[in-house]
């Protein structure tokens, strides 16, 4: 039996590789079809339909072929907002842009050269062959401010970033379907984002560790999103992070090319990165 179960499964689709938009889509689509068949008077075509459907969805991430091309439009339309799936919206404490009101961030953001080349003259980051590392002092500080952050609530987490960004970016507490608090939203005068409670914790800690290495607020505040890109475990549950290809959510991969790689935990099923 676990032989059979394991030549069905298809992994790319499944554990920390399911996209929640095409198991919901699916799942949808088979109440309806099973429903109806049960309404017609075919109880046992709906039973025989209603268990495959679940055990393919639950070992083959989808049913229905096609599905990470229809399930993202399909699900936007739902009223669910707690999925950090869209590569487009990578929401990081300095993606708002501000105007000239005043506070850290009334000054135009700096560029990603201009981050990179501060870290590197603090030592905050180190080259190592051809790629970044993190200073083993700034890993450490950064590490402590993660741990006194993770247990905060996201309201907590909220007013935290609020007092960051300056006054003129609003940061709000943004609820999923079902009014529970999901990320923390920023809302400036030239747009909005969102970040999901690992990115926010990442951001946040980073700002801290950063206080007193970088004098530029502004850079304390833009240095969060490539750091990121360095974290090594998770800033919440401190799980080692993996870094996975698959692609996901009708994420258009044109044929020829690879997905993008993607910074994530596995236990939490969170993702911190997308590399270019
Ligand atoms: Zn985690």
């Amino acid at each position: 039996m676990s032989d059979l179960v394991e030549r069905v499964r298809r992994p790319a689709s499944t554990g920390s590789n399911r996209c929640w938009p095409c198991t919901i889509a699916n799942g949808l689509l088979l109440t309806i079809v099973v429903g109806g068949l049960a309404l017609t008077g075919r109880r046992l075509a709906a039973a025989f339909l209603a268990i495959g459907g679940v055990a393919a969805i639950g070992l083959r991430g989808y049913l229905v072929p096609y599905t990470p091309r229809f399930a993202p439009r399909l699900v936007a339309r739902l009223p669910i907002a707690a999925f950090d799936h869209d590569d487009r919206a990578d929401g990081s404490l300095s993606a708002v842009p501000a105007d000239g009101s005043g506070g850290a961030s009334s000054r135009p953001t700096p560029s990603g050269e201009d981050v990179v080349t501060a870290l590197l003259e603090a030592g905050i980051v180190v080259p190592v062959e051809d790629d970044l590392a993190l200073a083993d002092s700034f890993r450490e500080d950064w590490r402590r401010e993660m741990a006194t952050l993770r247990g905060r609530n996201l309201s907590a987490l909220t007013a935290s970033v609020d007092d960051l960004t300056g006054p003129s970016i609003d940061a709000r507490v943004g609820r999923d379907w079902r009014g529970r608090p999901a990320t923390v939203l920023l809302a400036g005068p030239n747009g909005t984002t969102s970040l999901p409670k690992h990115k926010a914790v990442a951001e946040l800690a980073a700002a801290r560790a950063l206080e007193s290495r970088l004098e530029d607020e502004r850079m304390r505040l833009a240095a969060g999103r490539p750091l990121r890109s360095l974290l090594e475990r998770c800033p919440v549950c401190d799980t080692d992070l993996t870094v996975s290809r698959s692609s996901c959510c009708g994420e258009v991969t044109p044929a020829g090319e690879t997905p993008s790689e993607k910074l994530f935990c596995p236990d939490c099923d969170a993702r911190l990165f997308t590399y270019d």
